[in-house]
């Protein structure tokens, strides 16, 4: 028997639905380009060719040019998302909002479809790309005219057996085929979630052995491909008490499909020449997912380039020791490397569940700590791949580490013709930030969740959750729409 140690009912409860994975943000700006027209002014398109602009600052970031900051968003997108981030913040909205998406109204007929109208006028339009692929492709060809890229993100969920992978599996499939059929580079990488494609009992019995052989080198995993290396000596092993019994035949056989399944994915996207981003989640999981992501770049990354990207959740005490341990192995076998660094997005639950264990949370003790691991991180990576192969996403909103790894980049000489290197913002948020980045030099995709409204509602729960009361944090992006909404206005008054 396998030795999760965490009880299903605690699981049931804490376990965020990954399907549209949950993610954190204190910056919920609110300006992604939409199919609408301008309707004040009509605003000449820039050149799409941009240039590193000299500045005082030595990121090279301009938010003081609100004008040029903003130029490709349309006076009804910065309208519209005005008054979505407002909304965001209005507590009582919010707790409304959430309450009829749970509600049992989403089961009557009518009333359900009467919601699902609201809903995607609103926040769906606002945070995800569209109802099909065909659709998030337009967003992508909005976004590629403001000069940014997207990173295309099935709206799918935790599959729980093989029919609910190969079903998923189909998806990401049509993902990258869509990616391909669109212009070139505008898609910056199709992103995958292990959870879909491996059934979500498998990964924790496959963590829980990982986790094993970890506490005791002797135990062998019969199973196991070359990988680097998953943990680092500090890695809390908690979830995992007891020895676990080896996988069953029907389990061996059910790895058997989860790895047939990421190898056509990666040779879909090793054809296509774009890149995939595994995502991470938490860490319940995470080694099986670490796990599937080494094994198949190993098969799969060549040259300078990495086809297959994994993800290092920096709120973790272990990070950089694990960043660290990854890429020296991979730099031993002459693997290129990619990681994507984010905060990550499941500080609750992981900080619940190690508590209801007896254990101390494996999540940084200060969000201090939590800013410094990101741009340590950061820095590592930039350093990494201005001497050598991989490369590296930097997924946030903060404008600080924005800052702080820009002009790193531009210290070592990285920008936007180093294809090494490209910061991320969630759809719909952070504008300013991607357009800053933009604007100085950088690569920049949004991360765009596409598929039926129904699917991509956990997603915007989360959305509507972690935007909840944000008005006082998020001043900056509100503050810097709402100075170019008044520039627009005022030349609106000076022509009549
Ligand atoms: C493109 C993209 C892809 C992403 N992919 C993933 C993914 O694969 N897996 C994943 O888990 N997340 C992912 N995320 C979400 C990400 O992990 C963060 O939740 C989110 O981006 C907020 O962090 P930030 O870097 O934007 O920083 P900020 O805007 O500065 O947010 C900081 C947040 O960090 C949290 N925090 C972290 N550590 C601490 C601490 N010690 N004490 C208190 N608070 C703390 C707080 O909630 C705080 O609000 C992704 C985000 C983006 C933009």
């Amino acid at each position: 028997m396998a030795t999760r140690v965490i009880p299903p009912r605690i699981l049931r409860n804490l376990r965020y639905n990954t399907a549209t994975k949950p993610l954190n943000s204190v910056h919920p700006s609110s300006l992604s380009p939409t199919l609408s027209p301008p309707i004040f002014l009509d605003q000449k398109p820039p050149s799409s060719t941009v240039l590193l602009r000299p500045s005082s600052d030595p990121s090279g970031l301009n938010f003081h040019d609100v004008e040029k900051l903003f130029s490709y968003v349309p006076t009804s997108t910065l309208l519209r998302s005005t008054a979505m981030l407002h909304a965001t913040g209005i507590e009582p909205m919010v707790d409304l909002g959430m309450w009829v998406m749970r509600s049992k109204l989403m089961e009557m007929e009518g009333i359900k479809d009467v919601i699902l109208a609201g809903i995607r006028g609103t926040f769906y339009n606002h945070f995800c790309a569209g109802e099909d692929a065909i659709t998030a492709g337009q967003s992508i060809g909005l976004l590629k005219d403001a000069g940014l890229r997207g990173m295309l993100v099935y709206g799918v969920e935790d599959a729980h057996d093989n029919h609910g992978c190969d079903k998923n599996l189909k998806g990401f499939l049509h993902t990258v085929d869509v990616s391909k059929s669109l212009p070139p580079s505008s898609v910056s990488f199709v992103i995958v979630k292990i959870t879909a494609i491996c059934p979500m009992k498998l990964l924790e019995r496959m963590s829980d052995l990982l986790r094993w052989q970890q506490k005791d080198p002797s135990f062998i995993l019969p199973w196991k491909q070359d990988s680097f290396p998953i943990f680092s000596e500090s890695t809390p092993l908690y979830h995992t008490r007891k020895r676990p019994e080896p996988l069953t035949m029907e389990e061996e056989s059910d790895l058997k499909l989860a790895n047939q399944r990421l190898f056509e994915l990666c040779q879909k996207c090793v054809e296509a020449n774009i890149p995939l981003l595994v995502d991470a989640e938490h860490t319940e999981v995470q080694p099986a997912i670490d796990y599937f992501t080494y094994s198949s770049a190993i098969m799969h990354n060549k040259g300078e380039n990495p086809i297959v990207f994994g993800t290092i959740q920096t709120y973790l005490k272990d990070a950089m020791e694990r960043l660290k341990l990854a890429t020296k192995a991979a730099d031993k076998m002459n693997i290129p490397m990619g990681f994507k660094l984010v905060r990550g997005a499941y500080m609750s639950m992981e900080r619940k569940v190690a508590s209801s264990l007896g254990y101390a949370s494996p999540i940084h003790k200060t969000i201090h700590d939590t800013h410094k691991c990101f741009n340590d991180c950061s820095s590592f990576m930039l350093e990494k791949i201005a001497n050598g192969p991989g490369g590296v996403v930097l997924a946030t909103h903060n404008v600080e580490s924005g800052k702080l790894a820009a002009a790193k980049a531009h210290e070592l000489g990285i920008g936007k013709v180093n294809h090494k290197l490209e910061f991320a913002q969630l759809y719909g948020m952070s504008e300013a930030l991607s357009f800053g980045l933009s604007n100085a030099g950088f690569q920049v995709s949004k991360y765009m969740p596409f598929g039926p409204v129904e699917t991509v509602m956990p997603y915007l729960l989360r959305r509507a959750e972690e935007n909840r009361g944000m008005l006082a944090a998020s001043g900056f992006d509100r503050q810097l729409m709402r100075e170019e909404l008044g520039r627009r206005m005022k030349r609106i008054v000076a022509m009549f």
